[in-house]
């Protein structure tokens, strides 16, 4: 692939990502009439489940700095993250028109109210809370997660008029394994090698992934994959930074981009982390549900939005710069996200205590000036470059 080329292919992933017609939903739904299309809120949902019901699962990531706000100041406090609000402001506009419903989850108190101020606003919409168990540990946990699947899958197979079959749920669970497969080859190679591989493209490739069906996600990771090696770029004086805590609401493009340009090679981040949610494939033999629901208990990835006192997250985070040669971490938190802001005081003091060098950083997603940001990076940067 020519570097223009490949520039061209990643502007594409960015204008998909960030449009907010949902254009490439209306386009599936047109192509297959009668379908259905179910958004999820972040962090994590089992698209599996979703896409066995034959409809497709779409991923909601806020509306950035391309919406006004006019009607959800009306229904949530000014203390509330940006995505909260910006995701009912979507509603109350008409954007979320293409979707026949719409899945939240056990992450916190300000997602949970989102899911009933939607349905007090939305009243013959198909709204459903995912409730995940906060135990892992206990022996019925495993049941428990089956029974919420279970649950879900039948509202979707009413709503939908369909079945999901056994092998129906296989085939998407190999789907996704594939996916997920595909998106760690990619982070893995950004790790390796992150002149080849800007952050702001593999990020754009992955939330693109939101709106489009798996099948086509995993040719484009492919083409990725194939073409990104051959690409020509001289590694850069950078730091190798690991991004953490932007797993819910997702910071504007343009502060990942300078980031990178204040001198950041990001090894790891937790963008869009509920595409990335297991570590492994999740078991194709035996029954799905249970295989779902134990991989989500035992083969996930750590999140200020999971507990797991079995795996202490802010151990895991120390781990990991550790692992990938991380040489510094940087907090990047969404303003008013109390998931993130509880973890970052466990976080700052591991960190402190195993001497990796940290910045914490607040965005939030409308935002659309960083001069501060970038300056603050810069210092980061030199401190650590000229130390
Ligand atoms: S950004 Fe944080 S506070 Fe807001 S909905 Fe997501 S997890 Fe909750």
């Amino acid at each position: 692939m020519q570097c223009a080329e490949s520039e061209r292919t990643f502007d594409k992933y960015a204008e998909i990502a960030q449009d907010l017609s949902l254009a490439e939903v209306r386009r599936w739904k047109s192509e297959h009439p009668g379908a259905k299309a179910i958004g999820y809120f972040p962090v994590y949902a089992p698209m599996e489940i979703i896409q066995a019901c034959g409809m497709l699962p779409v991923g909601l990531n806020g509306a950035g700095d391309r919406l006004d706000i006019q009607y959800a100041d009306a229904r949530f406090g000014s203390f509330i993250c940006s995505i909260v609000k910006t995701t009912l402001e979507m509603a109350m506009t008409g954007h979320l028109e293409p979707l026949d419903g719409l899945l939240f989850s056990t992450i916190c108190d300000s997602a949970r109210n989102l899911c009933y101020v939607l349905k007090r606003n939305f009243p013959h919409m198909y709204l459903d809370f995912l409730h995940l168990p906060h135990n892992p540990g206990s022996p019925a946990a495993v049941e428990f997660l089956r029974g919420e699947y279970a649950r879900l899958q039948q509202q979707l197979e009413e709503l939908g008029g369909c079945s999901a079959t056994p092998e129906g749920l296989r085939h998407a669970i190999a789907l996704y394994n594939q996916n997920r497969a595909l998106l760690r080859q990619l982070y893995a190679l950004r790790a390796a090698a992150p002149h080849l591989l800007r952050t702001w493209e593999l990020y754009t490739l992955m939330r693109a992934g939101n709106f489009v069906p798996v099948e086509t996600h995993n040719q484009w990771l492919r083409e990725a994959l194939e073409e990104l090696p051959a690409r020509t770029g001289k590694p850069r004086d950078s730091i190798r930074v690991v991004i953490e805590g932007s797993f819910c609401e997702q910071p504007p493009l343009d502060l990942i981009k300078l980031m990178e340009e204040a001198g950041c090679y990001v090894v790891d981040d937790d963008f869009i982390l509920g595409r990335r949610w297991f570590t492994e494939d999740v078991p194709l033999d035996g029954e799905p549900l249970t295989a779902l629901a134990e991989s989500y208990l035992n083969r996930a990835v750590y999140s200020s939005v999971r507990h797991d006192f079995r795996n202490p997250r802010h151990k895991a985070l120390v781990e990991k710069t550790r692992r990938l040669n991380g040489q510094a971490v940087i907090l990047l938190i969404a303003k008013f996200c109390e998931p993130a802001y509880f973890d970052y005081v466990l976080f700052k003091r591991e960190l402190e205590a195993a001497g990796i060098p940290h910045l914490l950083l607040e965005f939030e997603e409308k935002a659309f000036t960083f001069e501060r940001l970038r300056s603050e990076v810069e210092t980061f940067v030199e401190s650590l470059l000229f130390d």
